[in-house]
């Protein structure tokens, strides 16, 4: 007998995969553990509408093992897990349901701690904080870091200069040209801080009001949302959806950089591969964008929150991107592959440390 499910959590060697059940208020959800090998896993709660059962528990998967290795590579204690709750947010999300969400959260005593994600909001985190203390994001006012676009943009900045560094020998991004797709709660604090570090930023996304503000308040050059990966720029930074290095745009690339904050960049990983090929240098994603989580989990530290320890460890991208690059160049393989091998080389050190 053979089966998906099962091969997946064989061949990635899941730690347990949680089914969460209650008939009163419709709570179906998935709770994936991939690795408790440097701490409780660690990912966000999802709500989505899925064609089959089988598609919600394979994406809780999926997302929970990306977590693995983000964490890792970001240098943090923490593992990887994901949940998701079957059905539609904007009209199957009760009280009732979430806090019975906590409650499955709550009784697997801290092995999976979780956070806002796709149909989810704070709000949701605040409820669930009443069943369960295993919420990390969380509003300000309950402990929490509050807004993490900023950090995110932060430490994508951090990832673009080590990115300048190696391709034009000086991490000043002064002068430098930058095709910023996407002005959302990241895209937005990217492009505070790119001006400010004095790069020529031409702007593009599809809400025509927040490209005009851009233009307003920081006088750039707007394209339409579907000519901004063709500029002929320095840099191309994705803020806004995955999958937007792939066969038809890969051609049309005029950059020597590709880095920014959206989730899964490359449509497949051999996408990251031609980048090389073509002479781009790409930023994984997970370890461009771990800004926000780095400034998020810090409250789970000796002594809680501390804002100076999270800018200061959201600034390490930097170093990370530099190593990378390092691997990369040494071992001959493309960055996306060489950010895959820092995450797994941590998870071996965990593993080695806890046999001594
Ligand atoms: P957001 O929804 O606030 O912003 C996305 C922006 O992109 C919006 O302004 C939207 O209008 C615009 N957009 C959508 N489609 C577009 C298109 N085709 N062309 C140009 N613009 C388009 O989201 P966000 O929180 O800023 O996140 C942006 C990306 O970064 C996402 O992929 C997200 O998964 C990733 N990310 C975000 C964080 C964070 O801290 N929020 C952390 C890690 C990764």
């Amino acid at each position: 007998m053979t089966g998906v499910i099962f091969d997946y959590v064989e061949k990635y060697r899941f730690r347990k995969v949680v089914l969460c059940h209650n008939a009163d208020c419709g709570l179906k959800a998935v709770v994936a553990i991939h690795s408790t090998d440097l701490g409780p896993a660690t990912g966000g709660l999802r709500m989505w509408t899925y064609e089959t059962e089988e598609a919600a528990i394979m994406d809780a998967m999926r997302l929970g093992r990306g977590m693995t290795y983000k964490y890792a590579a970001a240098g943090l204690n923490l593992g990887g897990g994901k949940a998701v709750i079957i059905g539609d947010p904007r009209t199957q999300k009760t009280e009732a349901l979430i806090r019975a969400m906590g409650r499955f959260i709550q009784s697997l005593h801290g092995e999976y701690q979780t956070g806002e994600d796709v149909g989810t909001t704070l709000a949701d985190m605040e409820l669930l904080y009443q069943e369960t203390e295993y919420v990390v994001t969380l509003p300000e006012y309950c402990g929490g870091a509050g807004n993490i676009g900023p950090a995110t943009a932060f430490g994508v900045q951090q990832a673009m200069k080590a990115c300048a560094q190696e391709v034009w020998g000086s991490d000043s991004l002064q002068g430098r040209t930058v095709a910023l797709q996407g002005l959302g709660a990241v895209g937005w604090p990217a492009l505070e801080g790119l001006v400010k570090e004095g790069a020529v930023v031409t702007v593009a996304d599809i809400d025509p009001a927040k490209v005009e503000r851009a233009r307003r308040e920081f006088g750039v050059k707007a394209v339409p949302a579907a000519e901004i990966h063709a500029q002929p720029v320095d840099i191309y930074g994705p803020y806004a959806l995955g999958a937007v290095i792939n066969d038809r745009t890969i051609p049309e690339l005029s950059c020597k950089i590709v880095c920014g904050s959206a989730n899964n960049q490359l449509a497949e990983e051999r996408h990251g591969t031609l980048l090389q090929e073509k002479g781009i240098l790409y930023a994984p994603d997970y370890i461009a964008n771990a800004g926000g989580t780095i400034f998020d989990t810090d409250r789970l530290q000796k002594g809680g929150f501390n804002r100076e320890r999270a800018w200061a460890n959201v600034a390490r991208i930097r170093e990370r991107m530099a190593e990378l690059i390092a691997i990369s160049k040494r071992e001959k393989i493309p960055t996306w592959l060489a950010a895959d091998r820092l995450a797994e080389r941590r998870l071996a050190m965990a593993c080695h440390l806890r046999m001594i």
